[in-house]
């Protein structure tokens, strides 16, 4: 058996930074991956000449000030290299109208809403006016949801008065904003933002919380910013993994969690995992569970019976999104009309399709090529239930689909794809053990954003839950922030004082 004071099952982005800060701050850690490498729905996976970006293709706050950044500066470690997207994105509504452009420069973004969507300046004016108010306090370093005193004090700590305000808009939705501001009836403007807010919340314009779709909604905008990574997205697990080994946390690869229990006599957490030949066991006093909270229904069983309330909870959390990821190759001269990293557009088959494509020289494709990965949301349910006759075909035709709208897209022709495979949530479940392969967290709608999701304090002393599905939600700069939050908690639960980055 190994002791430790700190545990930490999953090495995602949030198990890599929660155990890199905990560990800079002094305590000793063991992190368990169940992988061979680290980054979870950030890393990469090599084919032939190419790296594959998994999951995660673009990267909020690495600017200074962002979550990247501080966490960064603490942990003493270089920022990996990276561009700014600009334009982050081109979203193609289909609609015979221009495509557009999100331009990082804001007076430039400004002029672009303005042509694109006649009239609707109040109601980019009112959202960054909320983002505003967002932004000190969630730099503020609050604690949410609250579950005792001291994570209510950090909340009354972070509140500025403009929260009071904006607090008024806690159960409102976009569309709610949208109502306010005499738009709710531009189908333009709610079809361009239904595309968006997908990507960050899972939700649409009517079901995405107005704080949290406010502040995802100008996060491609100065000072804010989203970011290619040179090389690949393992990049940001190596830097947060060279931050591990100055620091001497115990990081192990190839172990699987099955059982988590807690050990009345030791009054420790004792975690069982299995490697391909052998079992071990971990202790500690402290246990961050960065995998989906749903798969704790099965690593938790004998401790969750006695709390039949949480375990309902975990049972009737909303189903999350699940994603077809297409992973392609093409030579760059075969690939027409190309000015920015990202495209969005509208699909009649499939709602509608995210694309990351590779720059030359940025270490994904050999000379002269580039990746194309393009991403679409499914439900999860509708490739389980498939035997295994139907989901070949079923795969087989997604690929087909796909490569069609792309060729179509991008004037691509059919003999010009140099390499391409599908990933669908089957493939995700076993590349990141996430159950059913559901990806990016809880949907952020206002009866789970904030105040309302799953807190990161469960209902058993010691044990911590850290990732995407805890405030503030997906992407690799969201868990960065559970993570911290997850570190400050238990610094505070052991009486050590209070840490802000
Ligand atoms: C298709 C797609 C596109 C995305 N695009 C973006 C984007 O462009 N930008 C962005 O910021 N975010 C994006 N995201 C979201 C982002 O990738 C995730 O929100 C974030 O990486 C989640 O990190 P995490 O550490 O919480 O979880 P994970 O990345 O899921 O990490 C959890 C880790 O725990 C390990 N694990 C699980 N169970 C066990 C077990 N029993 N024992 C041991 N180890 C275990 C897994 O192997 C994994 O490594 C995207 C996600 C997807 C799927």
């Amino acid at each position: 058996m190994s002791e430790s004071e700190i545990v930490v099952v999953g090495a995602g982005i949030a198990g890599l930074t929660s155990a890199a800060i905990l560990s800079k701050l002094g305590f000793s850690v063991t992190l368990i991956e169940s992988h061979y490498q680290s980054g979870g729905c950030a890393g990469t996976f090599k084919r032939k000449n190419y790296i594959f970006d998994v999951g995660a293709t673009q990267v909020a706050g690495l600017e200074k000030g962002g979550i990247h950044h501080r966490i960064f500066d603490f942990l003493d470690i270089p920022i990996p290299e990276a561009t700014i997207l600009d334009p982050a994105c081109i979203v193609d509504l289909k609609d015979g109208s221009p495509p557009i452009p999100i331009w990082h420069k804001k007076s430039k973004w400004i002029t672009e809403q303005e042509k694109q969507f006649p009239g609707s300046r109040r109601f980019w004016k009112l959202c960054n006016l909320i983002h505003q108010s967002n932004w000190i306090f969630a730099n503020n370093n609050p604690v949410l949801p609250i579950s005792n005193f001291w994570d209510f004090s950090q909340l009354v700590k972070a509140l500025v008065p403009s929260n009071l305000v904006t607090g008024f808009l806690l159960k409102s939705s976009i569309f709610d904003l949208l109502r306010i501001c005499g738009l709710s009836k531009n189908q333009r403007l709610i079809k361009f933002l239904n595309l968006q807010l997908k990507l960050y919340s899972q939700e649409d314009v009517y079901n995405t919380a107005a704080l949290y779709g406010s502040t995802v909604l100008q996060m491609c905008q100065q000072p804010h910013g989203l970011w290619h990574l040179k090389k690949s997205m393992q990049s940001l697990s190596e830097a947060l993994e060279s931050s591990l080994s100055k620091t001497g946390v115990n990081l192990i690869f190839g172990q699987k969690v099955n059982s988590i229990n807690f050990d009345e006599v030791s009054k420790c957490w004792k975690v069982s995992a299995n490697s391909k030949k052998n079992s071990f066991i971990y202790q500690s006093k402290d246990l961050i569970y960065t995998a989906p909270p749903q798969s704790l229904l099965k690593h938790l069983k004998y401790p969750l019976n006695r709390k039949q309330i949480y375990k309902n909870r975990l049972k009737n959390l909303p189903d999350p999104s699940g994603a077809v990821v297409f992973y392609s190759a093409l030579k760059k001269e075969n690939i027409k009309k190309i000015s920015s990293n990202h495209y969005q557009f509208v699909s009649s088959e499939f709602g509608s399709l995210f694309v990351s494509i590779s720059d030359e020289d940025d270490g994904r494709a050999p000379k002269g090529e580039v990746t194309l990965i393009a991403s679409i949301f499914t439900k999860t349910k509708d490739w389980f239930e498939l035997d295994k006759q139907n989901y070949v075909k079923r795969k087989n035709d997604f690929m087909k689909k796909i490569s069609l709208e792309l060729e179509s897209h991008f004037d691509i022709s059919p003999e010009n794809w140099l390499h391409r495979e599908l990933a669908t949530p089957l493939g995700f479940e076993k590349w990141t053990n996430r159950p059913n392969g559901i990806v990016g967290g809880l949907g952020q709608n206002p009866d789970i954003f904030g105040l309302f999701g799953l807190s990161s304090r469960t209902p058993f002393e010691g044990l911590w839950l850290c990732g995407d599905s805890i405030y503030p939600g997906e992407g690799t700069a969201g868990v960065s922030q559970s993570a911290l939050m997850v570190s400050r908690q238990i610094l505070a639960s052991k009486g050590m004082g209070n840490f802000n980055l």
